[in-house]
């Protein structure tokens, strides 16, 4: 017997909504988060790279048998975060008085002296973000081994994407070497079975987020990842789970279809926020490098130190990699961030650019290196955390602690607003206006 599909009339013309008519399939395209360039996806072998040919961004990596890697590295993660913070983490023994203390001691000792937001920063990077990345991962493999698309799956990819920048183990860790080396000369330290647990842990998460797939997971879960009302029309694609999606549905719709993350053309007042988030941040700039960071009394004489003048301990000392660490990650890269990101905001709205590329890279690098000043935060929680023998040697935070780590945090979110793709704009039009100068030339 023969069947005829009727489509509803009222329905099948509505043009008020636009989704009625809406093409929703799967395509095999990708495109470039950073530059917004939409290319056709080619077969990639393990252990490739696809490489955005506009301004070198890698747009994805595959790896062999990731799935069974991720399984076996979150198990040993969460074994792994739950030593590191059942035993002692570093212990200090000064004149037979010993100190001994757990990874979250730093947040204890800060809460005791009413630092809330450093102690709420603190937490949130060593110990929230971690141990919610690993339950993530442990819910969404463990899921797709049995097949099951279970509700919530969407949400705990969407979380793995935001919290990565914000989950800081590796940069707490070189925090740990740099306040082992300034305590060395003071007293005897001891590490603890959670330190090398806490080891162990940061390898496991950076070695997860490096081969986990979340593009086959997203596949996996809605093979849709086109949606548009024409073929032909232009294509944005949605930062979380990767679908294009038309701009015609984003004038009726700011929200991905597939995932629910806001999707825009371009982030709207991107160029104002970022301005209002430097500004900011270069306000507490100038305080975060004029006040104490830390107070340190050793034998009943104190002493107050600036960021600077603590580099400057450091290299009299002798310890002069350190010292340069410190002058990299606690003043230069936020300075340099500062005017980096300031240079972008100028090029993409006044001065344009011929070279959209390089700027890319600046913004890329930029990105990447901001985190990293958390080092004299996480320092500064460590040693007040440890050096607490009364008058014999006691370390307290200053007033400039809380204005650093307002810098980090807001250059961080400034470099999260600005998008990249004003970049290519910046430059389209600087293309367009010097071949209308060489015309009228
Ligand atoms: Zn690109
Ligand atoms: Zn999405």
């Amino acid at each position: 017997m023969g069947r005829t599909r009727l489509f509803c009339v009222l329905c099948f013309n509505d043009d008020k909504t636009g989704f009625n008519r809406v093409i929703r399939t799967h395509k095999e395209l990708i495109a470039c988060h950073d530059c917004g360039h939409v290319y056709n996806l080619p077969d990639v072998a393990a252990g490739e790279q696809l490489e955005c040919v506009h301004c070198g961004n890698v747009i994805m990596t595959r790896h062999r048998n990731w799935e069974s890697k991720v399984a076996a590295l979150t198990a040993t993660g969460l074994v792994l975060f739950v030593v590191a913070n059942s035993f002692p983490f570093l212990g200090l023994e000064q004149a037979g008085q010993i100190q001994s203390s757990n990874l979250i001691s730093g947040v204890q000792a800060l809460l005791g002296r009413e630092e809330f937001i450093l102690a709420a920063l603190v937490f949130i990077t060593i110990f929230l973000f971690p141990l919610l990345e690993l339950m993530g991962l442990a819910y969404l493999l463990i899921f797709r081994y049995a097949g099951v698309r279970a509700p919530f799956l969407g949400q705990v990819l969407h979380l793995l994407h935001i919290s990565r920048p914000w989950s800081m183990l590796e940069i707490f860790l070189i925090g740990v070497l740099v306040s082992s080396i300034k305590l060395a000369g003071m007293a005897l330290l001891i590490p603890g079975p959670g330190l090398y647990a806490f080891l162990g842990l940061v390898l496991v998460l950076i070695s997860c987020h490096l081969f986990l797939d979340r593009e086959e997971i997203w596949d996996w879960l809605d093979p849709d990842n086109y949606y548009a009302n024409d073929l032909g029309e232009h294509l944005n694609a949605c930062r979380c789970c990767d679908a294009l999606i038309g701009d015609s549905l984003l004038e009726l719709d700011s929200q991905c279809p597939r995932c629910g993350t806001s999707v825009h053309r371009r982030w709207p007042s991107s160029v104002q926020k970022t301005w209002a988030l430097l500004i900011a941040a270069a306000l507490l700039y100038i305080p975060s490098n004029i006040l104490p960071i830390m107070r340190t009394t050793n034998l009943g004489y104190t002493v107050e130190d600036t960021i600077f003048s603590g580099v400057l301990h450091l290299a009299e000392a002798g310890d002069l990699p350190i010292a340069l660490l410190i002058f990299i990650a606690s003043i230069v890269i936020p300075l340099a961030k500062l005017i980096v990101m300031a240079y972008l905001l100028l090029s993409v709205s006044h001065l344009g650019t011929r070279e959209p590329r390089q700027l890319a890279i600046m913004f890329r690098v930029t990105e990447f290196v901001g985190r990293w000043s958390m080092i004299d935060v996480f320092v500064v929680s460590i040693l007040v955390a440890l050096v607490q023998f009364g008058l014999l040697a006691n370390v307290e935070p200053g007033a400039a602690l809380l204005c650093f780590a307002g810098v980090v945090v807001l250059t961080m979110l400034a470099a999260e607003t600005f998008d990249s793709k004003l970049i290519w704009d910046a430059y389209a039009s600087s293309k367009e206006s010097y071949a209308a100068s060489s015309e009228v030339a």
